[in-house]
């Protein structure tokens, strides 16, 4: 079973002179009304909504997991040069899977999409979110079932087909204390046996993909399987059906239970089973604050910005 694309018309955009028709195009054919609501507000030209980054920063801190040796910048040159001008350069060593990234399906079931071959359709859509941090603040192993989105559901109606869902475990706010949210802050093959954090239950998984058609899958902690799993069956579920998985995402308390679009773009490494993840959400906001703040252009630095800050409150939880 190797479904194709959903919502195929994403970026097929054939009027390169109507900015406003193939917004509209792009709402109407793939997005539902979340998309709707966003890409009208962009097609108006008044505002693109608040952006939200879902995205922990790689740094030295960034978690990975324990078997991992996690994110290494290597400096190359940074500073005034002979020629008399500033320039900077460096290089960067990571696993795939470490950090806010992505796991392609390939990463747990032969012949399914490598990271470079997932439709950017699977990447870019309506979402919703579904809070479980209370079920979790109680168990940290817990498995997010069914009966959690059918909970959800009675509240916000049914999730719309070809949604992403995203799962807001709560276990975010821990990052980035190793022990607390791997449950361990040791290293190597061993510390895997004490991995304790929430996941998607394999039931729920299957219910996604059968029932609700989703886009992809993404949650605030390491895996989508939770800490003790040994078998890794919610990865084999969804990989198997070619949906994609978004682990460490960040900001996930910033967001609603729905209405929001998701952009998750990763780094696009051919034939590689994930990599680093650059996830946004897109909420739609018609305040005056907000216009505002997307039409004032950004003030341009005349000193250097401090290295390494966040300029927003956009950060990590
Ligand atoms: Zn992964």
């Amino acid at each position: 079973m190797a479904p194709g694309p959903i919502g195929g018309r994403v970026g097929v955009f054939v009027d390169p002179s109507s900015a406003r028709f193939r917004f509209a195009r792009f709402a109407l054919s793939a997005l539902g009304l979340a998309g709707v609501a966003v890409c009208a507000a962009v097609a108006s030209g008044e505002s693109v909504g608040r952006i939200i980054d879902l995205t922990h920063a790689f740094d030295s801190e960034t978690i990975f997991w324990p078997t991992e040796e996690g994110f290494v910048l290597e400096k190359g040159t940074e500073g005034v040069v002979d020629q008399g001008y500033y320039y900077a350069a460096h290089r960067f060593c990571t696993a795939e899977h470490g950090g806010t990234h992505i796991d392609a399906p390939i990463h747990f079931h032969a012949d399914r999409w490598t990271v470079d071959q997932i439709p950017l359709d699977r990447l870019v859509g309506p979402a919703i979110l579904v809070d479980v941090s209370e079920r979790c603040a109680e168990d940290p192993d817990h498995r997010v079932s069914v009966s959690d989105f059918e909970t959800w559901e009675k509240q916000h109606g049914r999730i719309p087909d070809a949604s992403i869902v995203l799962i807001r475990t709560g276990f975010g706010r821990f990052w980035p204390d190793r022990k607390a949210y791997l449950g361990t802050d040791e290293r190597g093959a061993p510390a895997v046996a004490k991995l304790h954090f929430p996941g998607l239950h394999s039931d729920a998984a299957r219910w996604l993909i059968a029932e609700r058609q989703i886009r992809a899958v993404g949650l605030d902690t390491a895996s989508i399987d939770h800490g003790p799993s040994k078998q890794f069956e919610s990865h084999r579920v969804l990989f198997e059906a070619n949906v994609p998985a978004f682990e460490n995402l960040a900001g996930l308390d910033e967001l609603p239970a729905s209405g929001f679009l998701v952009v998750a773009l990763p780094i696009k490494i051919r034939g590689g089973s994930g990599g680093p993840l650059r996830a946004i959400a897109i909420l739609p906001d018609d305040s005056a604050e907000s216009r505002a703040a997307v039409s004032d252009p950004p003030p341009r630095p005349t000193d250097p910005a401090p290295r390494g800050e966040a300029p927003t409150h956009y950060g990590p939880s």
